[in-house]
């Protein structure tokens, strides 16, 4: 940005028009325009007054700097007002309803947030000896104690830091125990159409070769197209349940049968847990193994909010291959067993995930959820997540096409497609327009068999009045559409940008800021 003075003011021309408002300062009212921090702060001054540092020789042995680095210094005030400007300019769940849809954003309750900030638990450095943090590990044996009644599984690797990285988890020990039976020529992974994109990306990562399963008219698993692929070239499947387009498997039972009756395991994606927490035991269908999203379905942050958590349930089969390390309850003692053991637990574990037990903080955080619940709470979790998910299906069935209403209620989310739009009018229309609603937009264009799909899940946090401004906002952007409304094609207009070339930002991202060449330098 060239129109920067020495001080760091960006005074706007009337001429710069639209995106700054017409201001002077390219503020409009509470909206404040916010430069970057190189461009507010000079390299000449700074925010803090060091003494003169005492000469001595330097021990650098040649490597010292050789030239200035070109922070620039600010006063607190001004790092202070820079970052919360910049925060002003984001959407978060303490804002307002997030409807992204397969990502459960749901409220933090500040319960959660207050014990995961008990020193005890917050300021634990990873290498405390055992015996001075039997309260932590109190807490993972707790949570996992829960994690699998929850899911009636057999145990739970409680280290991996994310949904993804649970998959990468439960796929290698999925390798482990077919490589252990000498069943190495098992490489295929069959992963259905409307799965996350991580399944594929996991099954790939870990070194399988990944093969589609089409699915239904009704968007379901093609049970009958799964088993007929079924052979000893396949290490098993990976499904979501309930799946990407917020629906049931009826059949997943029948689905483990027939890929256990044929020697391989059943991975499930357990991201969408929060629709059937309570109702469902994943190890009733015959699952292997599955991660828990500890941030969406145990409400603890994400989404720049904090670090995911991502524990693995896993059968009794698979349960002596899963990861190291676990916490054991021995008399009264917690113990942290980080190698394999003889016995039941873990005795052919193929390795770890993390350096350490996993996100202490989420544990805290999932733990108080699970306990402050109960279990007549979880159940209701399920219950009202699906109820809203149906309340905005059936609120908007008449503006906007949904693909799977006729075949009956959905889970946890509502799907949409664009069809029904006008030539020319796109689903990315209407998610622009829902950002001058002041809503963040749905998922959309995922999962990609719906055409231009519009993926709704509102949680069970929302009020029913929080959900019909919603609603109303979103019926009006999408008959908008409908209509053809030429302004819809170019909303955002209130945001502080207005529509992005988002394939030029995604294929040539700018990541380096240059300083602008001074008008001094250049004459
Ligand atoms: C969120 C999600 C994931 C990935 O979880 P991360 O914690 O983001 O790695 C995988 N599958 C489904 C269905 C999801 O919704």
């Amino acid at each position: 940005m060239s129109n920067i003075n020495q001080s760091g003011w960006r005074p706007t021309t009337p001429q710069a028009g639209e995106a700054s408002g017409g201001t002077f300062t390219g503020n409009r009212a509470l909206m404040l325009e916010e430069p970057l921090i190189f461009e507010i702060g000079s390299t000449e001054t700074t925010g803090v007054d060091f003494g003169e540092a005492p000469s001595g020789k330097s021990r650098l042995g040649g490597l010292e700097r050789s030239r200035t680095i070109g922070l620039p210094g600010l006063s607190e005030p001004e790092a202070v007002r820079h970052y919360t400007r910049l925060s002003r300019q984001n959407y978060a769940i303490d804002l307002g309803l997030f409807p992204l849809g397969s990502c459960t954003m749901k409220h933090n309750p500040r319960l959660n947030e207050r014990m995961a900030r008990l020193p005890g638990f917050a300021d634990l450095h990873p290498l405390t000896p055992v015996d001075a943090c039997q309260g932590a590990f109190e807490v993972i044996h707790q949570l996992a104690h829960w994690l699998v009644t929850l899911t009636g599984m057999h145990s739970v690797a409680m280290s991996p830091k994310a949904g993804a990285h649970g998959e990468l988890c439960g796929v290698l020990a999925i390798r482990a125990a077919l490589d252990a039976k000498g069943q190495q020529a098992r490489k295929v992974l069959l992963v259905p159409e409307s799965a996350h994109g991580t399944n594929p990306a996991t099954a790939a990562f870990a070194g399988f070769s990944v093969e589609d399963i089409p699915a239904t008219e009704a968007g379901r698993v093609n049970l009958e197209a799964l088993k007929a692929r079924l052979g000893p070239d396949v290490a098993g499947v990976m499904i979501t349940n309930p799946n990407t387009c917020g629906l049931f498997e009826p059949d997943m039972r029948e689905i483990s049968e027939a890929v256990h009756a044929a020697g391989g395991f059943v991975y499930c994606d357990g991201a969408n847990f929060n629709a059937i927490v309570g109702r469902v035991r994943p190890g009733d269908l015959g699952i292997d193994a599955m991660h828990i999203n500890l941030h969406k379905t145990f409400s603890t942050p994400h989404g720049g909010g904090g670090p995911g958590s991502g524990p693995v349930v896993f059968s009794e089969a698979l349960t002596p291959y899963a990861p190291l390390p676990f916490v054991e309850k021995q008399g009264e003692q917690f113990v942290l067993v980080e190698e394999e053991t003889a016995g039941e637990h873990h005795a052919s574990s193929f390795g770890r995930m993390v350096a350490f037990h996993g996100q202490m903080g989420m544990f805290t955080r999932a733990l108080t959820y699970i306990l402050s619940h109960g279990a007549d709470g979880l159940r209701q979790v399920a219950e009202d997540s699906v109820l809203n998910a149906n309340y905005i299906l059936r609120s908007m069935e008449d503006v906007l096409d949904a693909p799977f209403a006729k075949s009956g209620p959905c889970m946890h989310e509502a799907i949409f497609s664009d069809k029904g739009l006008p030539e020319g009018f796109s689903t990315i229309d209407v998610a622009k327009g829902l950002i001058d609603e002041g809503f963040h937009p749905m998922t959309v264009y995922f999962p990609l068999v719906v055409h231009g799909a519009m993926l709704v899940e509102p949680t069970e946090t929302e009020s029913k009045a929080t959900l019909d401004q919603f609603i109303g906002a979103f019926r009006s952007v999408a008959a908008r559409a409908r209509n053809g409304d030429p302004t819809v094609k170019t909303a955002p207009h209130h945001a502080p940008r207005r529509r992005l070339d988002e394939t030029l930002a995604a294929r040539k991202p700018v990541l380096v800021w240059k300083a602008p060449v001074r008008a001094e330098a250049a004459e």
